[in-house]
């Protein structure tokens, strides 16, 4: 392609709406432009870039034995009210309306409705498994779409779904999956950790994240450098079905009964540290008591805890103020059915990392310790390990001290069962003729996330440094004087043989000056570079890489080896 008609709008200055290096490059390179808050053109070298992630995520989706279809992006209401997603999604959802008043969403992600598409038509076992895919574009509502395609509301996804006849059988798809995401992500030179992830909106419990390593990224990640332990810290919740809190054999001295007023008077008076301790919330779901405790600098995902407690559908009422005081128990006043009493639910993000410091009270007088230990004080079932997500913590898995990094979300796998199954009524015949709901997987990769996290681990601080594979163009020829006929003879010359052999190459032929032609080259990162110059009359041209100093001189007859 001959640069002087090819559109590709750079700019010299860092546009000020950019936070981060991949978002400013995006822009300055010509890649992407913004149409609203979260919504961006992919413009045309951003767009090969695009085509090209997503020619490695087919290839290795494909070998998977994964089949490639596509779905509309707009999904009927009675689809996600069958699951309960239609509230429970949140805001994110994208909803519209048609003239006849129906309503419909914009697909956020697509369980519901592949599970639709083979129900009544997967009606056998012998027909699974079965896994589908499509790479298309999805929208969520974001509450803080930022950093150019990191975080769109608009942004093109792979999702894969996963449809087998029992647990065992879904697990060896999540292995084909997860061995996939592992190719595609190789492939695509990412520097990447597996962690085990948050199951969120999608429910299940078992999921995994594919996290490019970044300081951009806004995930934060526990591992271990001695085992292989690793997770977000969004996996979060600790819950403990209290069976009893009544103090046992504790010494007088440690049993209380506070007079606090407010969360902060409880913080002070039990020394409570507050960078872990942050906020506690009683809310009360169907008459029974919740209390969620969570660190101050973190806000609770409310849809995320009700999918967690298998309770979506259900609302979840936020007790008032003089509720929440009762977490201390000291509540004498207090009448209603809310209090740590047997049965309660208390959730801990994992973040509070050790039971110290929590008080736990049995809602009546006296029946309040500080310093109570799960196990010691008070019994209750540990529905997922503790994880302790601090950096220098213990690693639950070998002891070793735990270290943390930012990483970028850039995949997803999820173990989900039958939720969407049961919830759309999707059912197939086993081999004794019974009916059985399909046991499922599923899948995601942030294509265009993924184009952001590339540059965030492949720059400098002149410009993006492509890797050959998803570099918009191999090979870049800049011809120094356009008005000269021995350098514009030249680069024609290699511009057409690097491309009759298949070398996507991209031929500067602008009649700007040199400097900006190299500003410009630096900046869209093209891996190779040719330059015709002065001494294009001995046939001599320099041959250079994007990612070193070194310059090479060579006869223009060597290009076509070197480049090879
Ligand atoms: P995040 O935690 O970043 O909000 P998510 O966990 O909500 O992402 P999933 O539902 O797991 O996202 O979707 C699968 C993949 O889609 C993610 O791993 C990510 O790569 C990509 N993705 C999700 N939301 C966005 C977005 N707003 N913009 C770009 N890519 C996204
Ligand atoms: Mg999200
Ligand atoms: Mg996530
Ligand atoms: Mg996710």
């Amino acid at each position: 392609m001959r640069m002087s008609k090819m559109y590709i709008p750079t700019l010299k200055e860092d546009p000020t709406e950019a936070e981060i290096v991949s978002h400013k490059l995006l822009l300055r390179a010509g890649m992407i432009r913004q149409l609203v808050s979260g919504v961006y053109s992919y413009l045309p070298l951003g767009y090969k870039v695009i085509k090209k992630v997503e020619k490695i995520v087919r290839e290795e989706m494909d070998a998977s034995g994964s089949q490639e279809l596509l779905m509309s992006a707009i999904q009927p209401k009675e689809l996600w009210e069958a699951t309960g997603r239609w509230e429970n999604f949140g805001p994110e959802m994208w909803k519209l309306t048609d003239r006849n008043n129906r309503e419909f969403c914009l697909g956020p992600t697509h369980e519901e409705y592949f599970t639709n598409l083979i129900k009544n038509e997967i009606k056998s076992y012998k027909q699974l498994p079965l896994n589908l895919y499509q790479i298309q574009t999805k929208y969520r509502d974001e509450k803080r779409p930022r950093f150019g395609l990191m975080r769109g509301r608009e942004f093109i996804m792979k999702d894969a779904y996963s449809f087998d006849t029992n647990v065992e059988n879904m697990q060896k798809a999540y292995d084909i999956m997860w061995k996939a995401y592992d190719n595609v992500f190789t492939r695509l030179k990412l520097n990447y950790k597996v962690v085990q992830g948050d199951t969120g909106a999608m429910g299940g419990r078992v999921s995994h994240e594919f996290m490019a390593m970044s300081d951009a990224g806004e995930g934060l990640i526990a591992y271990c450098n001695h085992c292989d332990y690793a997770a977000t810290d969004e996996k979060a919740v600790v819950v403990y079905n209290l069976e009893d809190t009544k103090p046992k054999e504790l010494e007088t001295e440690k049993v209380y009964t506070p007079n606090a007023k407010t969360i902060e008077e409880l913080v002070d008076l039990f020394n409570i540290d507050k960078s872990r301790f942050g906020k506690a919330i009683v809310y009360t779901v169907d008459g029974e008591a919740i209390v969620v405790i969570i660190p101050g600098d973190r806000e609770l995902n409310e849809t995320k805890l009700t999918n967690y407690l298998g309770l979506s559908g259900h609302e979840l009422e936020m007790a008032d103020e003089s509720i929440i005081l009762d977490i201390s128990g000291a509540n004498k006043g207090f009448t209603g059915p809310i209090g740590l009493k047997k049965g309660t639910r208390l959730i801990v993000d994992s973040r509070i990392t050790k039971m110290k410091n929590l008080i736990v009270g049995g809602n009546e007088t006296d029946y309040h310790i500080k310093n109570a230990n799960y196990g010691r004080d008070f019994q209750g079932e540990v529905v997922e390990d503790l994880l302790l997500v601090k950096e220098g913590d213990r690693c639950p898995k070998c002891n070793e001290t735990l270290l943390m990094a930012r990483g970028i979300e850039v995949g997803n796998i999820f173990q989900l069962g039958t939720k969407y199954s049961e919830g759309i009524g999707a059912k197939f015949l086993d081999e004794n003729g019974k009916e059985q709901y399909f046991v499922m997987g599923s899948y995601g990769i942030g294509v265009t996330r993924t184009v952001a996290a590339i540059i965030e681990q492949y720059h400098d601080e002149k410009g993006i440094m492509w890797p050959l594979n998803t570099a918009p163009y191999h090979v870049i020829i800049t011809i120094i004087n356009t008005k000269n006929e021995d350098q514009m003879n030249l680069g024609e010359k290699l511009y057409k043989e690097l491309t009759d052999i298949g070398v996507e190459v991209l031929l500067d032929d602008r009649t700007e000056r040199a400097g900006v032609k190299f500003n410009d080259r630096d900046l869209i990162g093209i891996p190779i570079r040719v330059t015709v110059g002065k001494r294009a009359s001995e046939s001599i041209v320099e041959y250079s890489l994007r990612t070193s100093d070194e310059k090479q001189e060579v006869d223009e007859k060597e290009i076509l080896e070197l480049v090879k």
